[in-house]
């Protein structure tokens, strides 16, 4: 009989402990959340348009007269002044059909920055976007060496 009271009491026990370890559990996931939340909204404000601007949802819209888009995403001048892993290069050549491409200083530099920041680039040649590691999306820069690889 004394046993089955101890079980008894040890079932209570839990019963009454189970909520106040899931509060405790849940308020812990639901900080961990938040703590990606934070930083995925800081990586977000690492990034800005072309000229600085916040991004806007419309800046990958088609110019239909140049194949460019809007506005180009890039990385945020603070984030940009931390410093540079590679060379700041601005043009390079589509292997495809061999003409050369000059992008601008704030994009030239966020490749510096993050040679892995884009997944794909524009020629001025044939007027569109091409993906890195896809068989037209080949480009060097002037120094040879393959953008978006390193
Ligand atoms: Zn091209």
């Amino acid at each position: 009989m004394g046993r089955y009271l101890l079980i008894g009491i040890g079932v209570a026990v839990l019963l009454a402990v189970a909520p106040i370890v899931f509060r405790f559990c849940s308020g812990f996931i639901a900080g961990v959340r938040a703590e990606w939340r934070n930083i995925r909204m800081g990586k977000m404000t690492n990034r800005t348009l072309t000229d600085g601007s916040p991004v806007t949802p419309d800046h990958r819209e088609i110019d239909p007269a140049t194949g460019m888009q809007k506005a180009y995403v890039v990385l945020s001048a603070e984030e940009r002044a931390k410093g540079f892993v590679k060379p700041v290069r601005r043009t390079y050549v589509h292997a495809k059909c061999g003409v050369a491409t000059t992008m601008g200083q704030a994009l030239a530099e966020t490749y510096a920055r993050n040679p892995y920041f884009y997944s794909g680039t524009f020629c001025v040649g044939c007027r569109k976007h091409f993906t890195f590691g896809d068989p037209d999306g080949l480009f060097h820069w002037d120094d040879g060496e393959v953008v978006g690889s390193a």
